[in-house]
């Protein structure tokens, strides 16, 4: 069961009091301090009359809903260090586009590298008619970024600079990654780890390489005044080099063929246990 806090609607009966009772010490602490230990009191309280009523500690989540950056950091290091109950995460009102996922990843990135938090979510405001799925992936890529769990393979893209000439290898890596969402429903039914797959997709054959031998798959494009070829590499060797213009296509081939060879199948390997048991 979650038990939420919510800065907007904190239980008043208790905030009065704690002010009342902050204002009385020779040093008061601002009112924010107070709000947010207001908000650790409140759901320390809650949790602890769920377990009056018969809920198990294992059975109770807590939630402290606030909307500014340094007011989650504070308020889930308080309830991390003064309690064992499982924390769920979540910058309630995050906000629109930029603004909202920026600040949801750094406030949630702060306290999940100090082993803070059991689950997250991410809010976010869509743009009108937008995706609200948008926000699962935002609260994906955020545990992903920090290696904490992966769930889909990821793409990393050059920024682009004045070596490139066109847009090709953004247009590339875009189809790359639309390439994967589409393939990794089928995938993680099939391939065991195939989520923890890095791919490159770099700008120039100057600087890509590099970046290229680094990921279990890159390829780096001709960049301006270079061969018009592109070469590919897997597992840090140069596989082949690529062109013309069937070069997305061809890559795909080499991506799903490595695919298929390098991940275990799922099925193979439930034959295999069931056949030892
Ligand atoms: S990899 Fe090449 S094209 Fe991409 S940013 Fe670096 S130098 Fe520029």
């Amino acid at each position: 069961m979650r038990i939420g806090v919510n800065w907007g609607s904190l239980d008043q009966v208790l905030l009065t009091r704690m002010m009342d009772e902050n204002s009385r010490l020779v040093e008061p602490k601002d009112a924010r301090e107070v709000t947010m230990e207001a908000m650790v009191v409140s759901a320390l309280n809650s949790a602890q009359l769920a377990e009056q009523f018969g809920l198990r500690p294992d059975q109770i989540i807590l939630s402290a809903k606030v909307s500014g950056v340094q007011d989650l950091i504070d308020v889930y290091r308080a309830l991390a260090a003064r309690c064992e109950y499982p924390l769920h995460l979540g910058l309630t009102e995050a906000g629109m586009g930029a603004k909202g996922v920026v600040a949801s990843s750094a406030a949630m990135g702060v306290v999940l590298q100090e082993g803070i938090g059991d689950t997250i979510r991410v809010s976010l405001t869509p743009a009108p008619g937008g995706d609200r799925t948008e926000e699962v992936r935002v609260a994906q890529q955020i545990l992903q970024s920090m290696g904490i769990r992966s769930f889909t393979p990821q793409v990393t893209a050059c920024p682009g600079c004045g070596r490139t000439t066109s847009t090709f290898f953004q247009e590339m890596a875009e189809q790359i990654q639309t390439y994967l969402r589409e393939q990794m429903p089928a995938w993680k039914g099939r391939y065991i780890g195939v989520e923890e797959m890095k791919l490159a997709v770099m700008g120039c054959v100057v600087n890509g390489p590099g970046e290229s031998k680094h990921a279990n798959i890159g390829i780096s494009l001709p960049g301006t005044f270079e061969e018009p070829k592109a070469p590919v590499y897997v597992d840090g060797r140069l596989f082949t080099t690529l062109k013309g213009d069937r070069i997305v296509a061809e890559f795909i081939g080499i991506l799903d063929e490595y695919v298929d060879s390098h991940y275990a199948a799922r099925e193979a390997v439930r034959e295999e246990v069931s056949a030892k048991a």
